[in-house]
Parts: C-alpha cells; structure tokens; sequence
C-alpha cells in the first residue's frame, strides 16, 4: 500500500477541510483584535461568540460556560489547580482534597501530584482490571477537606468510558464539583452537562477534526472558578490573553461537523475497530485485549503482545507505513510501561508489548486487512528471533 495508514486518532486528528476553510478568513483577511472597538475587532469578537454558541449547544450549556483555552492540558491544569485554590479561598488556612483515578491523562496526574507538593490532598480511586472506577468504594474516599472529584470520559489508551453520571451523582450528593476530562470523548460521543451532572468538561479541538493549541474548558454558571490565567479581561475576565481566532473559529466547525456526523461515523468506525479486534484475537495467538469491551470508545482497540514489546514493533510497522502508538517509552534508556496497563493490574512483561490502534473518518476497512496482515508478520518475527 503506498499510502500511510494512520491508526492514532487519539494522538491527534487530521484537520477536517471544511475547518481550514473556516479558518482561512480569520487567517488572512480579518485579523482584528477582538478586544477592540472599531468595526474590524467586531468582525472577529462575532466569530468568537458564534463558535462559542455552536459549542454551548452540542454539550446543553449556557454560552457563557464555555471558556477558550489552548487546549485539553490547560483546561485540565486550570480545571484542578484552581479549584484547590477556591477551597484555599473559601477555607483560609486549609488544603482542599482531590479525588481522582490511577489513569487518568498526564494533564491530570502530573498536576495532581503538583498540587500535593503544594499541601492539597489527592486519593486515586480503585479502578477494575478493565479501568472502571469501583463505584462502591468512591465514598468511603472522601474526606471533610474534599472540594473536587475530577474522572476522565474516557480514557486515551484503552478507551473505557468511565461511569460519569453516577460519579457526578456522588459527587452533588457529597458536595464535591465534578470536573471530567473529555479529551477523548467530545466530538464521539453524546455529552450533555445538565443531564449528566457534570460540573466542568475540558476538550481539545485536535482530537475531533479541528487544529492543535485550542480547546475549552466548560464551567457551569454557579461554579465561581478563579481564573487561571491573569492579564487583560478576554473571556468575561477568566482567561486572560488574545484570543486564537482562527483557531476557535476552527473548533467551531469541528465540533458541528463532529455532532453533525458523529451517529454514522461511530457505526463505520466501530465496524473496522471490531473486524480488527476479531481478526487479531483469531489470527494472533497471545494478543490479550485490554480495556472493558462493551464501556469503550468505537475507534479504540488496544492489545497486548507477549513476548514483543510494543515499542520495537510500532517502530516497524512504522516503515511499513503503518503509523500506531505502543504503550511504553523509552526514557532514559529504560523502557516505562504505560501507568494505565501498570494501574488495571497488567504485569510488566506482558504492558511492554502494547499497542495501541484508533480509528479515525479516513479508515478504510483494507487498510484494517493490510495492518493486520503486517502485524502478524512483525509479531511472529520479533517473537522468533526473541528481539525486543
Ligand atoms: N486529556 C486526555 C485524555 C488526552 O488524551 C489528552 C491528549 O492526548 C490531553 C488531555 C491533552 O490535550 P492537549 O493535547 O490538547 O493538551
């Protein structure tokens, strides 16, 4: 096949071609500050407030819950970091406690673990073998000092759809704010923030068709979030900083076309995920599926190899043109397992040989054949000739 076959969606997304379009004016032609006064600056603050109506709409919020960042990392960052510091304000003298899981993406752990530097308390909720928080052990968790309970949609690796609306049930009951990493879930699936109870939602344009370096985070109205960023007053004053026109135009259109298409495109990708799934559990013996088979995002299928490791084998599919992510890094010489496989019990042998596949609107149900015609072929190699 000389085309690249791209199997890492949850990396990143190609920019739609409707989106560019989009974005190109506010590129090119009106590049007003909308922070001005002249007509020009109006130009852009009413193509801001469009994208922010369209965004508002496809998750039932109020336009003026939704606040632009620069992507799911800052939303998240913002999200816990000054939610621990409205309890500082409101509770003066005392750290505030975090509730949380052992998977959740990096932008979420490494600011938790910030914040423990900084006295605030953080608990990891016990997760199942498939990644599902234990529901009937999440209150014995909380603790008098507990302001927020932050819970991905889904997680990035495996994919599992975590519980939300019942931990956002637990969470209202307790007193607790309930914020969820959406990263990977908005723009897939249905999320509605009144119904399900959720508090604050971050998400990244990149991941649904949009351009990289933009995202939002949604705070509900009664939640008096400080800012995270300070300096001029953009974004009704809580997120200081000219605004990424183009960029916001750009997640505008995405998500519109994402809510516009999401039913049939799920059905289409979730078509090629299970052929994929199937195929490798009949044709690879070892492959062990990891994740929750029915909770899991429809373009997600993330296998365990014995006897590879991921690493190695995704560096050869690579020159065969196939681009998927392994579970592990190399850091400074040492290959890590991924903290998700090490947190849903998977021993360190067998996480060294993960790979990740997600499916994106490019697909094609050859290119699904061809990757696992190649994989058979790479895994049987590396295991023969016992290379890691
Ligand atoms: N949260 C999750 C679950 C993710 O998968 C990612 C990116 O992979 C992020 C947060 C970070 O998003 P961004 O790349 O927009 O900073």
């Amino acid at each position: 096949m000389n085309k690249m076959i791209y199997l890492d969606h949850a990396a990143t997304t190609q920019i739609l071609p409707e989106v560019l379009e989009a974005m190109m004016p506010y590129q090119e032609e009106y590049f007003g500050n909308p922070s001005t006064i002249y007509e020009f600056g109006e130009k852009s603050r009413e193509a801001i407030e469009n994208a922010r109506q369209m965004i508002a709409r496809t998750i039932h919020a109020r336009e003026e819950e939704i606040f632009f960042t620069s992507g799911g990392t800052e939303s998240d960052n913002w999200a816990l970091k000054e939610a621990a510091n409205l309890y500082g304000r409101t509770h003066p003298g005392l750290h505030g406690h975090i509730l949380t899981s052992p998977i959740e993406h990096h932008a979420i752990i490494n600011t938790c673990e910030e914040l423990k530097f900084m006295g605030c308390g953080i608990t990891y909720l016990p997760v199942d073998n498939t990644g599902l928080i234990l529901l009937g052990k999440v209150e014995e968790c909380i603790q008098d000092n507990t302001c927020l309970m932050s819970v991905m949609f889904a997680n990035n690796e495996i994919g599992t759809m975590e519980p939300v609306e019942e931990l956002a049930r637990i969470s209202r009951k307790n007193q607790l704010i309930f914020h969820t990493d959406a990263v990977q879930a908005y723009g897939h699936v249905p999320i509605d923030v009144r119904k399900m109870g959720i508090d604050m939602l971050s998400a990244s344009a990149h991941k649904f068709g949009g351009p990289k370096g933009v995202g939002f985070l949604y705070i509900k109205k009664e939640i008096n979030l400080p800012s995270f960023i300070q300096g001029g007053a953009q974004e009704s004053n809580r997120r200081a900083g000219t605004e990424n026109v183009p960029g916001i135009v750009g997640m505008g259109k995405a998500a519109e076309l994402a809510h516009r298409r999401m039913g049939e495109e799920n059905r289409r990708v979730k078509r090629m995920r299970d052929r994929l799934v199937y195929r490798i559990i009949r044709e690879i013996p070892g492959a062990k599926y990891m994740g929750n088979v029915k909770k899991r995002l429809s373009n997600n299928a993330n296998f365990c190899f014995n006897g590879i490791v991921g690493e190695s084998a995704a560096i050869l599919l690579d020159t065969q043109g196939i681009c998927v992510s392994s579970g592990s890094a190399c850091s400074t010489g040492q290959t890590e397992v991924s903290h998700v496989l090490k947190a849903v019990g998977v021993p360190q042998e067998l996480a060294l040989g993960a790979l990740r596949f997600t499916l994106g609107a490019e697909n094609t149900m050859e290119e699904i054949d061809y990757t696992v015609d190649k994989l058979k072929v790479v895994v049987e190699d590396m295991r023969r000739k016992g290379t890691s």
